[in-house]
């Protein structure tokens, strides 16, 4: 089904991969380190740069290809896949998709160059219904002055700028979002306190602030008004990413089952053998090729330029469901082993995993954009 260039795309990420993510992917999990030395060698190599032409500094790379590298990095590290899907997907797609040309010279070459970019939808009252926005833009001669905050925001700490929700208008019968691109430097603009979170120990989560950032229709993304739509466009691609990867996360569970299943024996047998065992093993295996499937018809769809939005929740929540039963289940194959920190990484992935069902839209609002969908063409009809 892949194309060549797929797979030796594939080959070529899983060698960086192992060269410059495996070795120290446990280490940042335990240390809650952001491991800015890899944004270098990550943009040498084009993957900060996957949705930017090359006109502005990028090495772009159709979707399956994009889906096919954060899955290899997340099979192996979750907390630098987020990282990867978050600046790709979330952080440079608006301003490639809806930037006008100054705003594209003046941030996608840094982001190629390993800076990153953030995406901020996410306030305290606004994750699953993003119209809650309560961060303001209020109009003041020709500028913007901004101010509010944005929670549990990816890459906030080491982020160059942010891409940003505010509302335009209070008229609550006309309630506009419109989006802001809003650097780190300008007065007002803070990041706060960093999370502790349960997984993806390794990636930067954290909160941002913004009082009086007073900008210009220079940081206005597209047209007043237009902001809620393009963060659901912007979403509908980020699902691709966030369920590469959940599929980079099954596949690293399945891999550490398969070893272990394989080099442990019982009565002179690798217990993999054992009929409960393989069956299991058999089931993990299938479960996450359907998925693999499902992110790379979303991603085809993509590039096909054809409606993709039901398909990509299709994929984001099937994936991200697998993985969490992937991931749990490697920890009862592997029994103790898998519980804690060692040589197999089923407990890293156990906890990593979870984001996958709440990022982008937990399972719940993707069942509502399926089943609005499903009914919609039947309404259409
Ligand atoms: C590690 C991490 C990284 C993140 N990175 C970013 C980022 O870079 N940028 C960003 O903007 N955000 C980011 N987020 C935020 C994330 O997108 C939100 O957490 C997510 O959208 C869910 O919103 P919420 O947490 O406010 O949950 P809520 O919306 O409060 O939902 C709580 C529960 O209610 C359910 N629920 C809510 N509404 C409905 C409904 N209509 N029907 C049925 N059930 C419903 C949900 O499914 C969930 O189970 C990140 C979150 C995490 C944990």
């Amino acid at each position: 089904m892949l194309e060549k260039k797929h797979h030796e795309y594939r080959e070529r990420i899983q060698a960086f991969v192992k060269e410059q993510i495996a070795p120290r992917a446990a280490q940042i999990d335990l240390e809650q380190r952001f491991p800015v030395e890899y944004l270098k060698p990550m943009a040498d190599i084009g993957l900060m740069s996957m949705l930017i032409s090359e006109e502005y500094g990028g090495q772009p790379i159709d979707t399956v290809s994009y889906s096919i590298a954060v899955e290899e990095v997340s099979r192996v590290c979750g907390s630098t896949g987020i990282t990867l899907a978050a600046h790709n997907s979330l952080g440079c797609f608006p301003v490639v998709a809806f930037g006008d040309d100054k705003q594209k010279k003046r941030y996608l070459p840094r982001a190629a160059a390993g800076e990153m970019l953030a995406f901020g939808l996410t306030e305290p009252e606004a994750g699953s219904d993003a119209g809650g926005t309560k961060t303001t833009a209020e109009r003041k001669g020709d500028k913007w002055v901004i101010n509010g905050s944005k929670c549990f925001i990816t890459n906030a700490s080491y982020a160059i700028a942010t891409v940003g929700t505010a509302k335009t208008s209070d008229d609550p019968k006309d309630p506009t979002i419109s989006c802001f691109i809003l650097d780190k430097e300008m007065e007002g603009y803070s990041v706060g306190k960093k999370e502790n979170k349960l997984g993806l120990r390794g990636s930067d989560t954290a909160t941002l602030h913004f009082d009086d950032v007073t900008v210009g229709d220079e940081s206005l993304l597209g047209k007043v008004g237009e902001g809620f739509k393009q963060m659901l466009i912007t979403l509908d691609g980020g699902r691709i990413s966030i369920g590469a990867m959940a599929l980079g996360l099954a596949q690293g569970a399945l891999d550490c089952a398969l070893k272990y299943a394989a080099v442990t024996k019982q009565n002179g047998k690798p217990i993999g053998f054992r009929q409960a065992i393989g069956f299991e093993l058999a089931t993990m295996a299938t479960e996450i090729e359907a998925a693999r499937l499902l992110i790379y018809e979303a991603s085809m769809m993509k590039d096909a330029k054809v409606p993709f939005s039901r398909m990509s929740a299709m994929a984001k929540l099937y994936a991200s469901e697998v993985a969490t039963r992937s991931a749990a289940k490697a920890i009862e194959l592997l029994g103790e082993v898998g519980y804690y920190t060692g040589p197999y990484p089923a407990e890293r992935i156990w906890r990593d995993v979870k984001l996958c069902e709440i990022g982008e839209g937990t399972s719940e609002i993707q069942r509502l954009v399926i089943s609005r969908d499903l009914l919609k063409s039947v309404k259409e009809a």
